[in-house]
């Protein structure tokens, strides 16, 4: 009998569906903050053992879990990441699988993101005599600091892997369907903090002071220009100061003020000039009042930017599964999403998974985030579909 072309992604049967829900429940109901990702950790390499995976390895970038299932086919080598960690907020969902954990919660989807690596996994195991090349899982800690994806690729996560894919369950996408941008997918995000420091004093006698206060009130207004005056139009461009804090009392003029925020675009070039420009302008601001400005750039994640090849490779692999009019076009959005360091470092694809409940819209990182667990099968076949494709030599 000749061997088919690859193994055939067949209408997921009810087993695999109540996998992925027990594994998705399960995951669900013990939430992790990120790095601290222990029991998680625990549940995904028990499971993956007992599948006899060819290769497990525990304890990677902290704790991410690597495991490899090789085909005995020559192919390409993939990988499969999936991000594991929680979020700290309480949940309100009235669901029997809600967080058991108080102050932590699955409330990006992470959950679904394991729970069908898991079931990939094991899919791709009991197939190998079929498959090509080689998948690579890799189970990734702390996505939600963008502290997970770089220790790992230094870890050794990419060696020898030719293409990378991922996916995110996004609960503002009907559920049944699938994104899949040949370019842009997210934002770059990055964390700075500015020093303001100038020399307090007494509150009726600003001339003996330097207040750092109002050198901060000019830096807000103008780090504003850096988007409205700076920036093309047509680039988009956020930069939001979330945080400012200085001064003890009404009447003491403040000698330091600390403000913190945040810088999204989707061009690394646009990216690093704005970093500069946004040091450079409150140092300015705060040299000609007087004062002092002292920028840290605390994290950054590049923008999230598809290999157009391989975008199209599971653009097609996804539109077997759930036909042309559910891959649907998306407008780039401003969240970062540390994947991002994969994808800069070999060509591969992120692809958005619909997971939008029924009833009220809800949001992503809020206490109230719920998914529509109908897309964990849709989910799963899109991604064994795009793995299998992804795989094949030319
Ligand atoms: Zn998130
Ligand atoms: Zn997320």
């Amino acid at each position: 009998m000749a061997l088919k072309p690859r193994p055939a992604v067949s209408e997921p049967d009810t087993a695999v569906t109540q996998h992925l829900i027990t594994h998705r429940r399960e995951l669900h109901a013990a939430p992790e903050l990120s790095f601290k990702e222990v029991e998680t950790a625990h549940y995904i390499a028990e499971r993956l053992d007992t599948l006899g995976v060819d290769k497990l390895t525990q304890g990677v970038a902290g704790t991410g879990v690597v495991a490899e299932i090789r085909g005995q086919r020559p192919g390409r080598c993939v990988m499969v990441r999936a991000d594991m960690d929680g979020l700290p907020l309480t949940e309100t969902a009235d669901v029997p699988f809600r967080s058991t954990r108080a102050g932590v919660m699955h409330a990006c989807g992470h959950d679904v993101h394991m729970a069908i690596a898991l079931e990939l996994a094991r899919w791709l195991a009991e197939r190998r005599p079929e498959l090509w090349g080689m998948v690579r899982f890799a189970f990734q800690p702390a996505e939600e600091q963008a502290g997970g994806a770089k220790p790992m690729i230094e870890a050794g996560a990419l060696d020898g892997i030719d293409r990378v894919v991922g996916l995110h369950v996004w609960s503002q996408l009907p559920t049944g369907q699938v994104a899949i941008p040949p370019g842009v997918v997210m934002a770059s995000a990055d964390m700075f903090t500015l020093i303001i420091r100038g020399r307090g004093g007494h509150g009726a006698q600003p001339h003996l002071t330097v207040d750092a206060v109002v050198i901060a009130a000019e830096v807000v207004t103008a780090l504003q220009t850096l988007v409205s005056r700076e920036t093309s139009p047509v680039a988009p461009v956020v930069i939001t100061l979330g945080s400012v804090h200085g001064g003890s009392a009404a009447n003491i003029v403040a000698g330091e003020v600390v403000i913190q925020g945040t810088l999204r675009t989707f061009d690394a070039d646009l990216r690093r000039h704005l970093l500069a420009r946004i040091a450079q302008v409150a140092e300015g601001i705060a040299g000609t009042m007087r004062g002092h400005s002292e920028f840290r750039h605390d994290s950054g994640t590049p923008p999230t930017i598809n290999d157009p090849a391989m975008a199209t490779l599971v653009r097609e692999a996804a539109t077997g599964v759930v036909g042309q009019n559910a891959v649907v076009p998306l407008e780039p959005l401003m969240v970062g999403e540390d994947f991002a360091y994969f994808l800069e470092a070999r060509p591969g694809c992120f692809f958005l998974l619909g997971g939008a409940p029924e009833g009220a819209p809800v949001v992503h990182h809020t206490p109230e985030f719920r998914i529509d667990e109908r897309c964990l099968p849709i989910g799963f076949q899109v991604m064994t579909a795009a793995v299998l494709r992804l795989l094949e030599p030319d």
